[in-house]
């Protein structure tokens, strides 16, 4: 019904006349072709002005980073103009705000963009990567939209037409639908300033590839510096993964596109460092290291796309009313922070076993990694007091645990449901009921979600919510695992040849930068086959020289050495160089993890990790 009306409505606007409808748009012109000191050009022409004065704001926050990110801070030569091209006096209230009175004189603001890639770990910002903003002319463009185009107060809910010039050499990679059949100009509409911020556009030399799945179209585009990553190298990974999160997933689907916009940095340069994604209703932002060598970048898109997707379940078809009218410049934040990233999370496990990606052991291992690391965090700080006041100390630092307790949280519901159903229900068909109820169009309360879940599904589950996400009691995880007859147990699981605990390196630097392994440390398994020792310098494996300029090289590719492969490492122990040959012999951990029995909780327990 509503997409009848709304639809009706866009059919009456098209055939109304031309200048109504130019007159009631906000107009942004963005020129990639010129850009002067590594600055990008926008120019902004909203519709006529009715009040006295207005103020021009760029968010200083947007959905899915938690964070005040001030976009504002990027924004130079701030200019206002009337239609004589006189200029308008212009009062910068703060970082993200521009007042301009007389604003029934303005015709156009024009300031230019400086990018975040370039200042990254500068100390500059803490802008993360995917939504942040790369300018390199000619090359490269990341438009996350927010850190370009804002919005005049109280026009924010107005359509934008946005213009994009760029040298024909580079192709635009989006989910909005270019209306102009230039291949130098796009022309993208949107029905109000949410949706710009909710279409990331990257512009570079194109490299894509596009698929189906089930009724919804892919699209993958990567930029790879030096090209040593296309977009067909990563395509049938992504589509496996994509095509098992869509069957786990069932009837939820709410996109007919949905874009994959990956970005490989170059971490020896002033580029992108923070590494992970940001999610969109209709695509993601990925930005990964490009030095990664290929299988260690599969697998880490694997974890970080499938997050992102199941995006589309949570929060854009289930979501409170802070999220729906997202306030970007004085935010507040929802208290069901557990359910946004938490179970978003946990899918993107539980999809792996559920679909045969991953064996049930490794689920387990993922989930006792998470209980480990969430330990580190404060077990009794109350989650929905924490979601709420996300963007205030204390509760700022703990954010991290909302992809590790929020996820763990997520998991006790499944087997609280599997339980109270004998097998029958889990938290997948506890998310469907809840979009049926509300959807993409219908936010719910922050303070009746429990309420509802709890009519949706079982007392317990509502019992677990008051007591264990809003109170402060710590979750007992090892009696939630006895549901569903899993036990502690010390496991193990693969190590890396140079890092104790995926953490601590086993190698220094010395004087003359060479790699160095730590004296005074008992070696593990890899170093002690191959005959390697405490305080060797290591100066070459496998025909590569390594030294602190490559270091991060070094434990990258080691991170796909297979087991038994052979492996040649020149040494220099006491000035003398040695040759040593041999075969990978990876380091294995024990952790303090979970495992599964032969008992009679086995048909319960094929429900909950494999129904
Ligand atoms: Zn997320």
């Amino acid at each position: 019904m509503k997409q009848f009306i709304y639809s009706f409505a866009f059919t009456v606007l098209a055939f109304s006349n031309v200048t109504a409808q130019k007159n009631d748009d906000v107009k942004v012109a963005i020129d990639l072709k010129t850009i002067t000191n590594d600055k990008v050009t926008v120019t902004v022409t909203p519709p006529a002005f009715k009040t006295n004065s207005t103020t021009y704001f760029i968010p200083k926050i947007v959905p899915g980073t938690y964070s005040a990110d001030n976009y504002g801070k990027f924004i130079e030569n701030f200019k206002a103009y009337d239609k004589k091209g006189r200029a308008l006096e212009v009062v910068k209230a703060d970082d993200n705000s521009w007042k301009i009175d007389n604003a029934k004189k303005l015709v156009k603001i024009t300031y230019e963009v400086n990018d975040t890639y370039d200042t990254e770990g500068t100390g500059a910002h803490e802008i993360f990567s995917p939504a942040g903003t790369n300018i390199v002319a000619n090359e490269n463009f990341v438009l996350n939209t927010h850190g370009f185009i804002g919005y005049f107060e109280d026009m924010g809910e107005l359509p934008y037409e946005l213009t994009i010039t760029h040298p024909a050499t580079l192709w635009g990679a989006t989910s909005f639908v270019d209306t102009n059949d230039s291949n130098e100009i796009d022309v993208f509409n949107a029905p109000r300033y949410p949706e710009v911020v909710d279409h990331p556009i990257m512009y570079s030399k194109p490299d894509y590839t596009s698929f189906m799945v089930d009724g919804m179209e892919i699209l993958i585009s990567v930029y790879s510096p030096t090209g040593k990553v296309t977009a067909k190298d990563i395509t049938p990974e992504m589509e496996t993964m994509m095509r098992a999160q869509k069957r786990f997933l069932g009837a939820i689907n709410s996109t007919k596109k949905y874009s994959v916009l990956v970005y490989l940095s170059d971490i020896e340069g002033n580029d992108a460092k923070g590494f992970g994604a940001l999610e969109h209703t209709t695509s993601t932002t990925v930005v990964m290291p490009e030095a990664m060598p290929l299988e260690q970048l599969l697998s880490s898109l694997k974890d970080v796309v499938s997050h992102e997707f199941f995006h589309i379940v949570t929060p854009l078809s289930v979501h409170s009313k802070e999220i729906h009218f997202f306030n970007y410049n004085t935010p507040k934040m929802s208290e069901h922070l557990w359910m946004y990233e938490g179970v978003t999370e946990y899918f993107a496990n539980l999809f792996q076993v559920n679909q045969g990606l991953i064996t049930e052991e490794e689920f387990y291992i993922r989930m006792a990694e998470k209980v480990a690391q969430s330990k580190q965090f404060d077990e009794t700080m109350n989650f929905t007091k924490m979601s709420k006041n996300i963007l205030e100390a204390p509760y700022k630092d703990a954010y991290y645990n909302v992809y590790l307790k929020g996820a763990l949280i997520a998991m006790c519901i499944d087997i609280e449901m599997r339980e109270s159903s004998n097998g029958e229900k889990g938290i997948l068909d506890l998310m469907q009921a809840l979009s049926n109820e509300y959807g993409s169009n219908k936010p719910f309360n922050d303070e009746d979600l429990f309420t509802k879940i709890t009519a949706l599904s079982y007392p317990a589950v509502g019992e677990f919510l008051n007591t264990y996400v809003a109170g402060s009691t710590p979750i007992p995880y090892d009696e939630y695992f006895a549901k569903m007859g899993v036990t502690k147990a010390i496991v193990e699981k693969p190590g890396n040849p140079f890092l104790k605990n995926e953490q601590t390196p086993y190698v220094t630097i010395n004087a003359a930068k060479e790699i160095v392994i730590l004296p005074n440390i008992e070696g593990n398994t890899f170093m002690s086959s191959l005959g390697i020792q405490a305080g060797d310098a290591l100066l070459s494996v496998n025909d590569t020289a390594y030294n602190l300029d490559n270091i991060y090289d070094l434990i990258m590719n080691s991170m796909s050495w297979k087991e038994g492969e052979p492996i040649t490492v020149t040494i220099k122990r006491d000035e003398k160089e040695q040759v040593l040959n041999g075969k990978v012999q990876l380091p294995t951990e024990e952790i303090e993890g979970y495992q599964s029995g032969n008992d009679v909780k086995v048909q319960l327990r094929e429900s909950w990790l494999k129904g």
